[in-house]
């Protein structure tokens, strides 16, 4: 230690701090909120509306809207701040503070360092073209690049210059998505207490006035969920399933708190309240996780059964009613949601009385599949593009985009003629339903 001057080590530190400086300078260049420009998916293609900034008369660009566009795996080593884009074909590595990039391991110099601000790295622009060339298109004048999703399909031939006209768009739903028709709610899956449906239609009309027949006044489901569970009531009705009568539908998580604690309260009796939880979780769903915070599912019975002790159980299935809901509800976008086969993957037991509201293709494509929710969604992850012809001749578009890391201002859109449908699928992944 003696031998080091202190002269020395303060030039040394005085080194470091310089160095540390210019550093953070150059590390902050934007604001990275204004310069991240925006993610769209406009049914067809996905595009990214860019923010251009120059760094030394550099053009620069977002790294992670590259990688979203290439729908590449993105990851970044914290340490040696290495930055590795993986595509199915091509390997792009880059490193913040550095020159040096490679594509397929062939070494490319960059007019300007790859640099950082916030949660953000940028590369020059005309890195980027290059480096997604043959999966990307640019129009440099309008700051857009665009892609399809998985371009491979040879049955998905998108006239890519008319979307670009569509600008600027007629609907654009922000970073608050309402709740896609596919959300997947279980012990896994849990939903944010704070969580509660954006609209919600009730049983009775404005004069109190049953529009369904139910158990209470108070039941409402979603919009879109009662509609077609009117239709479904009514086609029942003339297939000699008279007697349905709707049990429970929205719950609030405090609701289903509620009644989570009274079973526990009921099983305590006998049991510790410890075993008393488990025992209660698979009778009740524990708050946060059931459907029925949704608006999307429904409990539903025989008006004979309701006058019974246990109006919801396995006899249900066995009524005409149970049977004939089995069979037809799909024509209306329904899908029994846990059946016997299925225990092992939902962890829930058999409940014929229990629908669930996934809109029309994917109810039926669920029953031609006899996939439950969680398979189905897994397949349609694999698969990452479908396109399906109803019964009825309508021909739906079903997209999986996975855009890593998860864009918070993806935003969907659609000319208003078009159903579409917008479900997140775990962090970074969305299920996007086009139909006509
Ligand atoms: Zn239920």
């Amino acid at each position: 230690m003696g031998g080091i001057p202190i002269k020395k080590l303060l030039l040394i530190l005085l080194i470091i701090i310089l160095c540390m400086g210019s550093l953070s300078h150059a590390a902050i260049p934007v604001n990275a909120s204004s310069e991240k420009g925006q993610m769209y998916f406009d049914g067809s293609s996905l595009l990214y509306k860019f923010n251009r900034f120059a760094v030394n008369e550099t053009d620069m660009i977002s790294v992670q809207g590259l990688s979203a566009l290439l729908f590449a795996q993105y990851s970044q080593n914290p340490s040696n701040k290495k930055i590795k884009i993986s595509t199915e074909t091509d390997s792009i590595v880059l490193q913040i503070g550095s020159k040096t990039a490679f594509i397929n391991e062939m070494e490319y110099q960059l007019p300007v360092p790859v640099i950082s601000s916030g949660k953000t790295v940028y590369v020059a622009l005309d890195f980027a073209v290059l480096a997604s060339s043959g999966q990307v298109e640019w129009d440099l004048s309008k700051n857009i690049a665009f892609t399809m999703p998985y371009p491979t399909l040879e049955n998905h031939i998108i006239e890519r210059g008319e979307h670009l006209t569509q600008f600027p768009y007629q609907t654009i739903i922000h970073s608050a998505l309402p709740l896609g028709s596919l959300t997947l709610v279980s012990k896994d899956h849990p939903m944010s207490s704070e969580y509660i449906p954006s609209a919600l239609s009730s049983v009775i009309d404005k004069n109190g006035r049953y529009v369904l027949p139910a158990k209470v006044k108070s039941v409402k489901l979603h919009p879109a969920a009662l509609d077609a569970l009117k239709k479904l009531f009514k086609a029942a009705s003339s297939g000699g399933a008279k007697n349905l009568i709707i049990s429970s539908g929205y719950r609030s998580f405090q609701d289903q708190t509620y009644f989570f604690n009274k079973k526990i309260n009921t099983l305590s009796r006998g049991l510790d309240l410890k075993d008393a939880r488990i025992k209660a979780a698979t009778i009740v769903a524990p708050p946060g996780m059931s459907e029925h915070q949704t608006g999307l599912a429904v409990d539903i019975t025989t008006r004979s059964l309701l006058r019974t002790a246990v109006p919801l159980s396995a006899t249900f299935g066995n009524t005409p009613e149970g049977k004939w809901v089995n069979e037809n509800c799909w024509k209306f976008g329904y899908v029994v949601r846990y059946q016997k086969e299925k225990t092992k993957i939902t962890g829930i037991i058999s409940e014929p009385w229990h629908l669930r509201y996934v809109g029309i293709p994917h109810a039926e494509i669920m029953k031609e599949t006899g996939f439950c929710l969680e398979e189905y969604l897994e397949y349609i992850k694999k698969e990452k593009y479908i396109k399906y012809t109803t019964a009825s001749h309508k021909t739906y578009e079903i997209f999986y985009i996975n855009l890593i890391p998860p864009f918070e201002n993806l935003t969907l859109v659609s000319d208003s003629n078009s159903y579409t449908d917008i479900t997140r699928y775990g962090k970074t992944s969305y299920i996007v339903t086009k139909g006509s």
